[in-house]
């Protein structure tokens, strides 16, 4: 029961959360590559193993939580559940959406 509208900016919405996420990549990626880890083309695995590793300074740390947000709110907008919060199934505000594009949870949710 979308509206032209909502498909479209939805769609604009993905491209933005994409690109994001290219970035996040590539910077993560350099900063992996400062700390002379060996490489995985597959960069999901890699989040997995760079999550686990305590050599991994801050910075990267920080980049992996945003990607793994973003990667979660793509996969919320494949399943059509973008803009719902993943704890209490309300509706996100569209402004808080609008400033942090990958919010997976409401205002209340991610103050608790
Ligand atoms: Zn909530």
């Amino acid at each position: 029961m979308k509206t032209q509208a909502d498909a479209a900016s939805l769609d604009r919405t993905r491209q933005q959360l994409e690109s994001k996420l290219q970035e996040l990549v590539a910077r993560t990626e350099r900063i992996d590559s400062d700390l002379s880890r060996k490489t995985n083309d597959d960069w999901e695995e890699r989040a997995v193993e760079l999550e686990d590793d305590e050599v991994l300074s801050s910075i990267g740390n920080a980049n992996l939580a945003e990607i793994q947000q973003i990667h979660r709110a793509l996969r919320q907008i494949e399943l059509g559940t973008y803009g719902i919060c993943t704890h209490c199934n309300a509706e996100i505000d569209p402004g808080r959406l609008e400033l942090l594009p990958y919010a997976t949870s409401c205002m209340r949710c991610s103050q608790a």
